[in-house]
């Protein structure tokens, strides 16, 4: 669990700082001997590598993937702020449309005003739209609160259960904000095919596949099942500041040696 964003942190260390700062370096090297890699090599190469790949390969390749990533972001987590699973949960419904930073805003207040499953369930319908309006659809954001209070209250006598089914069987709760709460309130770990990493993993070739479900479960085959909350985070991270949906900057993407859909 993390709470963060406070301003009594008070940042990493100055020997965590060098090492994220080393750990920097390393990812810069290993971007540019890729690309070089990749550059020196022929599309009609590139296409053949990739074509005669097998299953084993394609299991290294996004394992090293995986490194990189880990070696390029980090600190990647949930963008989130939370303190308990319930908060998580809250802030996860109140991300869909809607951006982390914008979700991080409204939380404090909503979370000082609602600090239990019971209080959601008895809420104000025009108190709790109110203090959520501005992460929009709140009508239905507030309906599937107080929804998510009362289920949790008769099912689960308050508590958030920490468990896949039972979290998917709550009303508004599908399997990837299900997975965002198993991975990062309970350390139980969960691969969360959002948009980000969905389109991802196609363009690395892991999968053709567009239904989540079947993409998780693919994906889940490829990576150690403990690697799969941070993978998540990783591939997310990426997707937002480097393989964007309009634009991949593959000029400059430490994975390029890796990706047959890397264009240079
Ligand atoms: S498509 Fe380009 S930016 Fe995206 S992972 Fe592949 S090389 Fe990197």
């Amino acid at each position: 669990m993390t709470a963060r964003g406070s301003a009594a942190d008070p940042g990493p260390s100055p020997a965590a700082a060098a090492g994220a700062r080393s750990v920097a370096a390393t990812a810069q090297v290993l971007e540019s001997a890729s690309i070089r890699r990749a550059a020196a090599e022929t599309p009609r190469a590139r296409a053949r590598r990739f074509a005669a790949e097998t299953p084993l390969g394609r299991t290294r390749r996004a394992r090293r993937i995986n490194r990189v990533l880990a070696d390029t972001y980090p600190d990647a987590r949930t963008d989130l702020d939370f303190t308990t699973p319930l908060e998580l949960l809250v802030a996860t419904v109140l991300s869909a449309q809607c951006t982390d930073a914008r979700v991080n805003l409204v939380t404090p207040a909503l979370f000082a005003r609602y600090r239990d499953a019971a209080d959601y369930a008895r809420a104000d319908r025009g108190e709790l739209e109110a203090l959520i309006v501005s992460t929009g659809f709140f009508r239905a954001k507030a309906a599937a609160l107080t929804g998510l209070g009362a289920a949790l209250v008769d099912r689960h006598g308050g508590a958030v259960p920490a468990d896949l089914d039972a979290l998917v069987a709550l009303p508004g709760v599908g399997r990837k904000t299900a997975n965002v709460v198993l991975g990062d309130a309970f350390s139980i770990p969960g691969l969360t095919i959002d948009t980000h990493v969905g389109r991802l993993v196609r363009r690395w070739g892991w999968t053709t596949a567009e239904d989540p479900v079947r993409v998780e479960t693919e994906v889940a085959a490829l990576l150690p099942r403990a690697e799969w909350t941070l993978f998540s985070h990783r591939a997310i991270w990426h997707g937002r500041r480097c393989c964007t949906a309009r634009k991949p900057a593959c000029e400059r993407c430490p994975l390029v040696g890796d990706c047959p859909s890397a264009v240079l």
